[in-house]
């Protein structure tokens, strides 16, 4: 899965602005954040000979390996993968290569079935139609349609039309007398997309009999362009697979809540798991869920809800009926997180991770093997400038996760079996999970750490020959539908959701979090034509991004493992928590309730903080005269910023949630200052309050570290003088 907030989104505007623009001038005269001048150089010499061992054709060898079966999280296939990826490491000479093991819950389809029974009898075909052109479309290890941790029964009921299955939807159907419990509910992935885990929660909580989920062509099929296999559309018979867990409320095994599943762990019942849908719910390809549209009676719908097919969509509720069966084998099996590591040579404890899941629902053409075939080519040539002698200051640390789809499962075991280690050692995560469905880059990082990806997004040329800086600032300012190019701080999305792997680092750890992905016309997300066939033709013909994605990945880590004093600017952060501050303030007009001065005085003074560090870095590396000793007391106190936002006790309801900054909403849309956010759209002004004060107290803990990591600075170096 992949955060898909923007799934389909305007891409083709894009190319036609950026024809305009011009690249300002030479990329490789940047400044390096962390580096003295001779530093600079040293590490300008071993990015360049980095990127240009970056070889499109090996990238693409790994991903037909990867796309060559399914791989679903559990299946045999996925866990041979594991194992291929450790021997890829063990050969390419990195060290400490190591799988782990976690016992969780998994679920497959046993039997799923879907007819319609009045007014005209229609049995769902649940299957995706296979393509001569494409011969891995006729693998039998194909699943049908299902979606991971729907409960398991069997119900014949009418079918009510609720447009996306989100509250307002369910409002509406109310307000015209329409009941929906006991029904079965078929609604559309998007417009506007939720998370389809919140789509079943709602449902379930309005006593919803069963949920069925379609893909309408307005959003990812015929009415966006050419459909596979002749463009990158999703066909009449995709089917959007997918996971239903509520991990908005705890991500990971649901069965070891907070703990790691390690083999022999302790487990909860499942009745207990609040994770886990008590719903049944199955997807459905738009040519499944035409004859039961076709037939619906009752009023017609909105225009808001009409969709892409050319018949009029109404809300139902009486004549049409369905027999559902779903049978899911949901029980414990073994999930493997692969991981190696470049130890570092200055700085072994601290450590840089990169990581993305391996898991796919079907082949995972984009999601996820893009990602894992440039983390592969990555390591291939971190690998090889070891062998040439060039180890990182930092260690390295390299993850495959599992079963990212289901719970972002994986990686949030890790993160909790490792927590205490992690937290004392990690600079930062940096996470790609889809890297290339096209050419539009989307970056997002925390506010400390914006900077450092415009930094080094300025030093890569795209296959156009312009920077990606430029192409990037272009495609954000048509995905903001800004009149004005963004500022040069712009292009960064410092607002975080959910719905990958860098969740448990962030919102569980306090982890600093970097998220790296290309984008483009994408309409057969989660189904069979998610392939090597639809990468090939449609998404990065030429493995060209693939290739720009693992320098830029590379050139990331790199610049964090072996900078003097770690790239992060608290300045910006602040900059953009006075930004959070405001908009929410705007919205839900907290500041008739609650007094927000305290906040936003205690914002500027971290802000001011920030500032002057960024200044005394600058002072300090300039002088040549900055020890070890100092340089490493300021990159620990750096190191802990992140982690005093976080509160042992979570976010109001959400208590594995710790971050006070950063959380995702139940459809996995970002959402800022999020205890003290849900408190004021609730109206509930006491609990604003209080999380108005947590978040003053974070703000003031790290003030005081900035000062001292300031202090300790200008005392090293000047006391030379
Ligand atoms: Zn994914």
């Amino acid at each position: 899965m992949c955060d898909r907030r923007h799934p389909f989104s305007l891409r083709s505007l894009t190319l036609c602005i950026l024809a305009g623009t011009a690249l300002a001038g030479s990329p490789n005269l940047a400044m390096m954040s962390g580096y003295s001048p001779r530093a600079a150089e040293e590490e300008r010499g071993i990015e360049e000979r980095f990127q240009r061992m970056v070889s499109p054709e090996e990238i693409a060898k790994f991903h037909r390996y990867l796309t060559a079966e399914p791989h679903p999280a559990g299946s045999p296939r996925n866990n041979e993968l594991a194992r291929w990826v450790a021997d890829q490491w063990r050969e390419q000479g990195l060290e400490d290569v190591t799988i782990h093991e976690y016992d969780v819950l998994n679920s497959t389809p046993r039997e799923i079935s879907l007819e319609m029974i009045h007014p005209a009898l229609f049995r769902a075909s649940l299957r995706e139609d296979p393509y001569d052109v494409d011969p891995d479309t006729k693998h039998s290890g194909v699943s049908g349609a299902y979606l991971g941790y729907s409960a398991s029964g069997e119900v014949t009921a009418p079918v009510v039309y609720a447009h996306s299955g989100n509250p307002e939807d369910y409002e509406y159907l109310r307000k015209r007398g329409i009941n929906v419990r006991g029904k079965i509910v078929l609604v559309r992935y998007s417009n506007p997309y939720s998370y389809r885990g919140f789509k079943a929660l709602t449902a379930e909580r309005l006593g919803v009999a069963a949920l069925l989920i379609y893909s309408d062509p307005a959003e990812d099929g015929f009415r966006r362009g050419q459909v596979y296999p002749d463009g990158p559309w999703g066909p009449e018979s995709h089917i959007q697979r997918g996971a239903i867990t509520y991990d908005f409320l705890e991500p990971g095994d649901p069965l070891t809540p907070g703990w790691a599943s390690v083999p022999g762990a302790k487990r909860i019942p499942p009745e207990q798991a609040i994770s886990l849908p008590k719903i049944m719910a199955v997807p459905l390809s738009w040519r499944d869920a035409k004859p039961l549209l076709a037939n619906l009676d009752g009023p017609v719908a909105p225009d808001a809800w009409q969709g892409g097919l050319p018949l009029k969509y109404r809300l139902g509720g009486k004549r049409v009926r369905v027999h559902l069966k779903v049978d899911m084998n949901t029980s414990v099996q073994p999930y493997y997180v692969t991981e190696a590591r470049i130890r570092g040579g200055d700085s072994p404890d601290q450590w840089v991770i990169a990581g993305n899941h391996r898991d796919a629902w079907v082949f995972g053409g984009v999601d996820p093997s893009s990602g894992t075939a440039a983390m592969l080519e990555l390591t291939r040539n971190l690998g090889a400038l070891l062998r040439q002698g060039i180890r990182p200051k930092r260690t390295l640390v390299f993850c495959s996760w599992d079963g990212e789809e289901y719970a972002l499962t994986g990686s949030t075991e890790w993160g909790e079996e490792y927590a205490d280690e992690l937290k004392k050692k990690t600079v930062a995560y940096i996470n790609v999970d889809e890297a290339t469905s096209g050419k539009n880059f989307q970056g997002e990082a925390v506010g400390s750490l914006a900077p450092l990806l415009v930094e080094v997004s300025r030093t890569l040329p795209t296959p156009s020959g312009k920077s990606l800086y430029e192409e990037w600032r272009v495609s954000r300012q048509v995905e903001l539908h800004a009149a004005q190019p963004v500022p040069d701080s712009g292009p960064v999305d410092t607002r975080i959701g959910s719905g990958s792997d860098h969740t448990v680092f962030l919102n569980f750890l306090g982890i600093p979090t970097i998220g790296l992905t290309f984008e483009g016309p994408y309409g057969v997300y989660h189904s069979m034509y998610d392939d090597f066939y639809w990468m090939n033709h449609f998404g990065d013909p030429g493995y060209h991004y693939h290739a720009l994605m693992t320098q830029l990945w590379g050139l990331v880590a790199l610049r964090l493992a072996n900078a003097e004093i770690l790239p992060f600017d608290f300045d910006s952060y602040g900059a953009n928590l006075r930004k959070f501050i405001a908009e929410l303030d705007e919205t839900s007009h907290v500041s008739a309730h609650v007094p927000l001065g305290p906040l936003e005085q205690h914002v500027a003074e971290f802000q001011a903080a920030g500032r002057e560090l960024n200044h005394a870095v600058t002072e300090a590396i300039a002088s040549g005269r900055l020890d070890r000793a100092a340089a490493t007391r300021t990159n620990e106190a750096i190191i802990r910023a992140e982690r005093n936002w976080c509160t042992p006790q979570g976010i109001p309801g959400r208590p594995w949630f710790k971050h006070s900054l950063y959380a995702a909403r139940y459809t996995y849309d970002h959402l800022e200052l999020p205890g003290l956010t849900e408190a004021a759209e609730a109206g509930d002004w006491q609990t604003a309050s209080e999380q108005a004060k947590i978040i003053e107290e974070a703000l003031a803990k790290n003030t005081a570290l900035l000062r001292q990591a300031k202090l300790t600075l200008d005392l090293a170096w000047k006391k030379g003088k």
